[in-house]
């Protein structure tokens, strides 16, 4: 079986396109109970983006946190509950941050028609109603969750998304300037998600000429605005890796990620650790899976000076350790990439240990 896949309704691009958002939701402000929801990364608060969104006086904006942890569906859950207690369901939600800002406003979107909690819908195909018009602005680039089917959420019990045609974006706001301040080791590590992304994609069982046609290009991008001649953050670059992170999630969407995303979600479930900043700290240390690309990151690194520890692994207990282990021997669909259909004949908890172990 074919993936049949959503991919985003609408898109725009290019310097300044965020002063277009309140022409694009002015068609869908009748629909629901008429108003629209902002859901916003709380760095923006107080700062000169927060002025310019577009919010009319029925509407509601949010300043989520983020930092604390990454996007739960307790915080989903809480977000849906006030809305619907205070105004009834929204025309549409707008999501302006990164990949946790996204896919929390993903995943309201589809919460604010779908009764009980998120959690219940963690997993492929579980939701049983279409959601609410979402729109999505990224505001750092290369997750890929600007166009991804899934909103990934941690539960008590698991870090898996909500995914299914519906999850997508209805429209995308792909304006670079919103990425000029990013501090560069975030710039560094969300925009690695992307370069990661490709690499794996193209190194197993999935990869296909579609993935391969996208990624091809992300990677190229990546090349430019982190070794090229005019490498770093600028305007241009931010113009390249903001279509990267789109391609890159395009090449995903018909591959799989391996290995680098089984060990990141253990580390992120277990300690907590982002995404992106995961995602490097174990692609370090995976040459025998990615080769000659696992080179080119470490002079990524160097030439931009980003802080990546070493020697994180002598401080965990066997315990982390061996949990750690457990959620990334859990995740069948990337092994299967990574290692081929008969991985468990090859393929152990113990040696997922080893890997921790060199981090
Ligand atoms: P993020 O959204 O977690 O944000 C990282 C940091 O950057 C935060 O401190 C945030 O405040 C800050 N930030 C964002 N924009 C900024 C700006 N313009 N200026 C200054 N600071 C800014 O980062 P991310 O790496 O984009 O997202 C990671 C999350 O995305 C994880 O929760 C991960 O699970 C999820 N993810 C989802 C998908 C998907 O397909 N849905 C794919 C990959 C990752
Ligand atoms: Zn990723």
């Amino acid at each position: 079986m074919h993936k049949n896949f959503k991919n985003i309704d609408k898109i725009v691009y290019g310097k300044g396109a965020f002063n277009q958002i309140d022409d694009i939701l002015a068609a869908k402000r009748d629909e629901n109970d008429k108003f629209m929801v902002f859901i916003v990364d709380k760095y923006f608060e107080g700062k000169e983006l927060a002025d310019r969104i577009p919010a009319h006086d029925e509407d509601m904006v949010f300043f989520e946190d983020i930092d604390q942890y990454e996007p739960t569906t307790d915080q989903v859950d809480n977000l849906r509950d006030k809305i619907l207690a205070e105004k009834g369901v929204p025309a549409g939600i707008i999501g302006i941050g990164g990949g946790s800002i996204m896919d929390i406003a993903k995943a309201l979107s589809l919460m604010v028609t779908n009764e009980g909690s998120s959690q219940l819908y963690q997993g492929l195909n579980l939701v049983k109603k279409a959601g609410v018009y979402h729109m999505g602005v990224p505001t750092v680039a290369g997750t890929g969750a600007e166009c991804s089917m899934t909103a990934v959420l941690t539960g008590p019990v698991k870090k898996l998304g909500l995914k299914c045609d519906w999850t997508v974006f209805n429209q995308a706001v792909l304006d670079p300037e919103l990425l000029s301040t990013v501090d560069t080791n975030q710039w560094f590590y969300t925009g690695m998600d992307c370069y990661i992304h490709c690499i794996e994609a193209e190194s197993g069982l999935y990869f296909n000429a579609y993935s391969k046609a996208y990624g091809d290009q992300a990677l190229a991008l990546c090349r430019e605005v982190y070794l090229g001649d005019n490498a770093g953050q600028n305007l241009e670059n931010d113009e390249k890796l903001m279509i990267a992170s789109l391609f890159g999630g395009l090449s995903l969407t018909y591959s799989e990620v391996g290995a680098c995303h089984a060990l990141s979600y253990g580390l992120s479930k277990i300690l907590g650790t982002r995404h992106g900043y995961a995602n490097c700290l174990a692609f370090y240390h995976l040459e025998e899976f990615y080769g000659d690309a696992v080179n080119e990151f470490k002079s990524m690194i160097e030439k931009h000076n980003v802080d990546l520890p070493q020697g994180l692994s002598k401080e965990w207990s066997e315990e982390t350790i061996d949990a750690m282990a457990e959620v990334a021997y859990n995740l069948p669909h990337m092994w299967n990439h990574a290692i081929g259909l008969d991985w468990k004949e090859k393929w152990t908890k113990e040696d997922i240990k080893k890997l921790y172990r060199r981090l």
